[in-house]
């Protein structure tokens, strides 16, 4: 596995079947870990089709995990009436780490869906709006969530070692 995709469900705080189909892991708005149907290692080879897809043009190597929320955003600073709790946020950060200290990834290589988007502008997650808002840090502009995210992730890893 070389990298991580951080992503939000745009659904409620609970897995729905199809969201257990499309990431590797799914955070809940009470901070629970849930696996999905795939392994991460079934995304080392998406060619036989047995994958989570997460990420259009990127799914190859990449761990996709998912904040359960984020139902009705828009895009606006409303979060709608899932917005992304804060014992949720930690707990992704702290599963990033792990997954991290797992698999051997760097911390560099973990982004979200919108940037992975931005970086790769004629794939089908380009202009893909997770993650682009973090209720709990309302003050943290769309281009710094990654940048932030990843922080809180060394943050965590620190804490592994
Ligand atoms: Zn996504």
């Amino acid at each position: 596995m070389n990298k991580i995709i951080v992503h939000w469900t745009a659904g409620t705080y609970t897995p729905n079947a199809v969201d257990l189909e499309h990431y590797h892991f799914l955070v809940d708005g009470d901070g629970n870990v849930h696996r999905g149907k795939y392994k991460p290692e079934d995304n080392e080879d998406c060619t036989d089709g047995y994958y989570a897809a997460h990420t259009g043009g990127g799914n190859t190597g990449a761990i996709g995990v998912a904040i359960c929320a984020m139902a009705g955003f828009t895009g606006s600073i409303k979060a709608g009436a899932y917005p992304i709790t804060p014992v949720q946020l930690e707990a992704c950060f702290k599963l990033c780490a792990e997954l991290c200290k797992k698999y051997n990834i760097q911390v560099e290589n973990v982004w979200t869906h919108y940037e992975f988007g931005k970086n790769h502008p004629s794939t089908t997650s380009a202009r893909k709006i997770d993650i682009i808002h973090l209720p709990p840090y309302p003050t943290v502009k769309s281009n710094e969530v990654g940048g932030f995210i990843r922080n809180k992730i060394k943050w965590y890893l620190q804490k592994l070692k």
